[in-house]
């Protein structure tokens, strides 16, 4: 489960500059996508290899009007959900009455408050952050510089210990895809990369915004199936995971949308979580991602989308409410389509109803293909093998007069596959021969369902 922290504090004392520090190197891999951006709000970070994700809240002002009044729903429930609060304020502004307000609102909260003075490059920090303490939060007053990155990494790493602790005895029941990395190509042994075996039980996650048919698609989906256990308590900040069971494929549900309440008499719609999505989309092999076909592509699907990319999760897309449409409509939607998720190519599209019940039983085909896709064992040779074809068929571009050389590739993991490609001036390489070369392992090793990653190692 990866932790959560999030930032909190008023306007312009630097949250979105340490958000943007935290989440930077996952920049490279929303860029292979042009289309797709960044989402500003919601990041997943690291600190010392411990993945976590962030959360700039954006919407705290602690204004007279009552700060529950102007948070925004999804800002406060990240604040409740988060496993670390980190409180921003602006060590060259001083102390504010917003501050205070915010301070007020966060001593209520039960939640672990890092108080952070940011901005101490070029001043005198200590006497600067002094007046501070008196906003009676946690012990001390951490000093940062999110634009220069000092201090950054010591407070993630304090912020986030207990969990760290935690993630690292589960890391080490993983394979690691970490030593394969290390393999020189003469001594590397292929058979070291393991593959999951393949009959492994998918984790499939329903993801979605708000009303695009999560719960209508699970209740669908279970109903037809037979459910092996359904008795699991869910609580708001976790998904509900079911275990179920189709053609002989185990696969784990995972319901981010909380079909169980709604069982209730009193049929409380459970709220919308992005953190309890982000979570979901890390936890699970295949993700399906639906779309509510009368409302078109959405800001928000781009959004989930891209966390789905960024995670390196295989992907099914789903166009939901397919029923009753005229022809002419369909092909409007079918049309904003290809314009504005032309780029996700690798992903299959179904257009289901998931309230008749209509194509609901072909998405297992594709979310299987997609998780084989993911986990099937490529070999050494046979990346190598492609890399030569590639090449051949479309040599790398030149760099200051000298050819870019791609040498020689290896299998460097699964799920997603990675391709480790070795050569000279690899940092040289633009991003349209990135895509050509991605297209070709895709179509060679046919490979649906699930980004492929590329890397480049530069060898003397
Ligand atoms: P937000 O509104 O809390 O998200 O604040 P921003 O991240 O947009 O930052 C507000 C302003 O503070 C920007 O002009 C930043 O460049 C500046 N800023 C952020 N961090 C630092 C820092 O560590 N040192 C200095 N000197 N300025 C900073
Ligand atoms: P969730 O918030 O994503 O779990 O969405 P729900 O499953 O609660 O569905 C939201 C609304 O859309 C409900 O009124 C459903 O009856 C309706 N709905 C869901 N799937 C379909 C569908 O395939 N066709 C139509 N016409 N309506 C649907």
């Amino acid at each position: 489960m990866l932790p959560v922290v999030a930032l909190v504090g008023r306007p312009n004392v630097g949250k979105s500059t340490l958000f943007n520090r935290l989440t930077r190197s996952r920049d490279a891999l929303v860029a292979d996508y042009p289309g797709l951006t960044r989402d500003r709000q919601y990041g997943q970070a690291q600190v010392e290899e411990h993945p976590f994700i962030v959360i700039d809240t954006g919407g705290i002002h602690g204004d007279e009007e009552g700060i529950d009044a102007l948070m925004a729903e999804q800002s406060l429930m990240a604040v409740e959900e988060a496993d670390a609060v980190l409180f921003l304020v602006d060590a060259r502004a001083g102390l504010t009455a917003a501050d205070q307000g915010i301070a007020e609102y966060l001593r209520k909260q039960n939640k672990q408050v890092f108080l952070v003075a940011n901005k101490v490059d070029g001043i005198d920090a200590d006497s600067a952050v002094a007046e501070f303490y008196s906003l009676a939060l946690g012990d001390k007053v951490h000093q940062i510089a999110a634009a220069h990155g000092r201090g950054v990494t010591q407070l993630l790493t304090l912020a986030l210990e207990p969990h760290i602790a935690e993630l690292s005895s589960e890391k080490s029941h993983e394979e690691s895809d970490d030593d394969i990395d290390e393999v020189d190509y003469e001594n590397f042994d292929e058979e070291s990369v393991e593959a999951p075996e393949e009959n492994d039980k998918i984790k499939l996650a329903i993801i979605g915004k708000p009303n695009v048919g999560k719960s209508t698609l699970t209740n669908r989906i279970l109903g037809e199936e037979r459910v092996v256990v359904y008795d699991m308590p869910g609580t708001t900040r976790d998904s509900v995971y079911i275990p179920m069971e189709r053609n002989g494929r185990e696969y784990t549900l995972i319901d981010t949308a909380g079909i169980r309440r709604r069982k209730n008499v009193n049929d409380v719609v459970e709220k919308y979580s992005v953190i309890k999505t982000l979570r979901a989309i890390e936890d699970a092999n295949v993700c399906l991602l639906i779309i509510d076909a009368r409302e078109g592509i959405t800001d928000q699907d781009l959004s989930l989308l891209g966390f789905i990319l960024e995670a390196g999760r295989s992907l099914v897309l789903a166009v939901n409410k397919w029923d009753g449409l005229d022809d002419s409509v369909k092909d409007r939607i079918k049309s904003e389509l290809d314009r504005r998720l032309g780029f996700i190519d690798f992903a299959r599209i179904h257009f289901i109803s998931a309230l008749h019940g209509t194509g609901v039983g072909h998405l297992y085909e594709s979310v299987e293909e997609a998780f084989i896709s993911a986990t099937k064992r490529i070999s050494t040779s046979m990346v190598t093998k492609v890399l030569d074809l590639a090449v051949f068929d479309h040599q790398p571009p030149m760099h200051n007069g000298r050819r870019i050389k791609l040498k020689y590739a290896h299998a460097g993991g699964y799920n997603p596959p990675i391709v480790v490609i070795h050569g000279n001036q690899v940092k040289h390489l633009p991003p349209s021969y990135k895509r050509y070369l991605m297209n070709y392992y895709r179509k060679s090793l046919k490979i649906m369902g699930t980004p492929i990653k590329i890397e480049f190692r530069e060898t003397s």
